[in-house]
């Protein structure tokens, strides 16, 4: 007998909360270090809603809830999306969870038999494909080009879809390269899609980051192009936009009463309800107009520190880094380092149990954080199928400016140090 069931070791994870560990590690040795791992907003939620879940709290409205969302939050959702969107969205279509990431499960484990076809985004949100394959679905990554800015042309998806693909995930703006999909974009893939599917196809649009936008850009959602609302699980959530990732407030709005029925199915089987203050909260923060300002301004104010790390990171020689426009992070390719640094090399000589486990970015995310107190993430940490051979970090630039200048000051000393990675190197444990 063994202790865990097979599909356990299927599931991914999501290493910009697995790095903590590694980070513990780092500071217990004495050394600090600067956390551009996570991404989550440097901003707390606002007064209006803080205010208004300490309210309902102590009105004593903490008991179960309908498992679909309250009818106040469904109805403000509703009237949100379809407003944003253009088109009409009725309250029984949306389903609300603890964050957007449920629906990342529910979509797989609603539509998605194993041996299916799923197309994601590479580099992607993990959970994405961890949950295609832990339900033992193909993973067909699409991969986002740095020399198309991080998008994907409809040629592109034209070449992946067969007579098996189920779902199409797609994120704008995105993490981790803070792509945005063009109008233009949008409309390529939905001739695709209209031309190549059948009306059980569904794609399934994150749109977290829809209003951290840079440059004077819109947020465009594919469900505004005709036929793909009637295809499209639609997700959004209260953590990006209103600053409330601990909250745990996402929803989604599906095409169908039937299919929001399926999640709420799942919700009532996983979770039961989200709790009704941070629901309520939740209405307060969609409906409540100082909220939009409060939105504009963090967006401001990720511009501004945007503007002041790509040009940062672009002066480091080894580094070039794309102009995001949208979401928090910034993309760099760090192919340069890797080659100055002698990480190439480094790991083309790892035992292949070790390399299959690793790749170059990995190695210099590893020392950058083990020797130089700096935490980002390596490109593998967005999706391992086809990420073979492409060099990039994500950092989070959802922290204060002065934080981030020593972060990026702080690799950049990384990127300077071949004798400090060859003893790292040199001692680095099996990973
Ligand atoms: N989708 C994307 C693209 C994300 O970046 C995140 C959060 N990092 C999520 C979904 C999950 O959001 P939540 O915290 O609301 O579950």
């Amino acid at each position: 007998m063994v202790l865990f069931a097979k599909r356990s070791e299927l599931l991914g994870t999501e290493n910009a909360f697995k790095v903590g560990e590694d980070i513990r590690r780092v500071e217990a040795s004495g050394r600090d270090v600067i956390r551009l791992n996570l991404g989550e907003p440097d901003f707390n939620s606002a007064d209006n809603i803080n205010l208004k879940a300490k309210q309902e709290i102590d009105r004593g409205n903490s008991h179960y809830t309908d498992p679909a969302g309250i009818p106040a939050l469904r109805e403000a959702i509703a009237e949100q999306v379809g407003r944003t969107r253009g088109f009409s969205v009725i309250p029984e279509q949306v389903a609300v969870f603890p964050g957007a990431k449920p629906s990342i499960a529910y979509t797989l484990l609603t539509y998605v038999n194993p041996d299916d076809e799923v197309i994601y985004p590479s580099p992607g949100f993990p959970i994405y494909e961890s949950w295609v394959i832990y339900v033992g679905a193909r993973p067909v990554p699409l991969h986002l080009e740095e020399s198309r800015g991080f998008a994907f042309t409809a040629e592109d998806l034209d070449k992946l879809l067969t007579p098996r693909t189920r779902v199409l995930i797609i994120n704008s703006p995105s993490n981790p390269t803070g792509g945005v999909l063009s109008q233009r974009d949008l409309e390529e893939i939905a001739e695709v899609v209209r031309a190549r599917t059948d009306e059980n196809f569904r794609i399934y649009s994150d749109e977290i980051y829809e209003q951290i936008l840079f440059d004077g850009n819109v947020h465009r959602s594919i469900t505004s192009l005709p036929g793909m609302r009637e295809r499209t699980i639609l997700v959004s959530g209260h953590s990006k936009t209103y600053a409330m990732t601990g909250w745990r407030l996402g929803y989604a709005v599906l095409p169908t009463v039937e299919e929001a029925n399926a999640f709420k199915q799942l919700n009532i089987n996983i979770v039961s309800c989200v709790p009704p203050f941070i629901q309520e909260a939740g209405v307060e923060a969609l409906r409540n107009p100082a909220n939009p300002a409060i939105i504009a301004e963090m967006s401001r104010q990720f511009q501004l520190r945007r503007d002041m790390v790509v040009d940062a990171l672009n002066a480091i020689d080894g580094i070039t880094c794309a102009r995001p426009g949208g979401a928090f992070y910034v993309f760099p390719n760090i192919a340069g380092v890797c080659d100055k640094l002698g990480i190439l090399r480094a790991y083309e000589g790892l035992p292949a149990q070790q390399k299959k486990r690793s790749s170059p970015s990995t190695l210099f995310q590893l020392f950058a954080l083990y020797r130089h107190g700096v935490a980002t993430l390596d490109r593998r940490s967005f999706g391992v199928v086809g990420s073979e051979g492409r060099h990039f970090l994500r950092l989070s630039i959802a922290a204060d400016p002065d934080t981030l200048k020593e972060g990026i000051n702080r690799l950049k000393n990384a990127s300077r140090d071949s004798e400090g990675f060859a003893d790292f190197f040199s001692r680095m444990p099996e990973r």
